[in-house]
């Protein structure tokens, strides 16, 4: 197991490969960035960066999207995935925060997991983004990191991740390191094809030694 050291490590060498490294959905406000994310699960950030503009547009506030019916909606949903779903989740998140939260996006994950359509992950993202709360959201790039640089064991779930990440590393890396792992998995540790060959943290990685050698 990649040890406190060694993790810090790693997500300092990701940071000076994406020193870039931050979200792409693109949103004026807090309550568009947390439909934003509602909106990206299971789809790219690009898809629903090219949709967000006019649904924003015409749904500026909470009350406004709240008071819309189903249909209304889904044309602006139509390029995504589950898009009829996601339609339901963030009408009934915009009356959530109306009816429970005065029209203002909670920030505390508790409240935040109360609103359609809101999990832990969706709620960590929105904390850090737009409050700056440490946290760790765990995708799925973030657990095949961690899993193949052994800095948590193979069979661990979501939540374990979450709670090791945060004790292997310092408070103020969690929002960085979050990044980091995503650009990581998306550009050097991908799924299919990692290029292990080529890595600059290949000397720990027990995973992309049995890769290439
Ligand atoms: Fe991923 Fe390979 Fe790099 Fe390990 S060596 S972190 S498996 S790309």
């Amino acid at each position: 197991m990649l040890s406190n050291k060694d993790t810090v490590k790693a997500i300092e060498v990701m940071g000076e490969k994406f020193p870039d490294a931050r979200t792409s959905l693109k949103a004026d406000t807090d309550f568009h960035f947390l439909l934003a994310v509602i909106l990206s699960a299971q789809t790219t950030d690009k898809a629903v960066n090219l949709l967000t503009p006019r649904l924003f547009a015409r749904y500026p506030l909470p009350e406004d999207l709240a008071a819309a019916n189903l249909e209304e909606v889904i044309p602006f949903l139509r390029s995504i995935g589950l898009y009829r779903n996601k339609g339901k989740y963030i009408i009934a998140c915009a009356a959530d925060i109306v009816a429970k939260f005065n029209g203002q996006v909670p920030q505390t994950r508790r409240e935040l997991m109360q609103l359609s359509g809101v999990g832990r992950k969706t709620a960590d993202v929105v904390l850090a983004e737009c409050f700056n709360i440490p946290t760790i959201a765990v995708d799925t790039h973030v657990t095949r990191v961690s899993k193949r640089l052994h800095i948590v064991p193979q069979k661990a779930d979501v939540l374990t991740i979450e709670k090791i990440l945060m004790k292997k590393l310092p408070e103020d890396l969690w929002i960085k390191a979050h990044h980091c792992m995503i650009f990581w998995g998306r550009y050097q540790c991908m799924a299919r094809k990692p290029l292990c060959e080529e890595c600059p943290l290949l000397l720990m990685c027990a995973e992309g030694q049995k890769r290439v050698l």
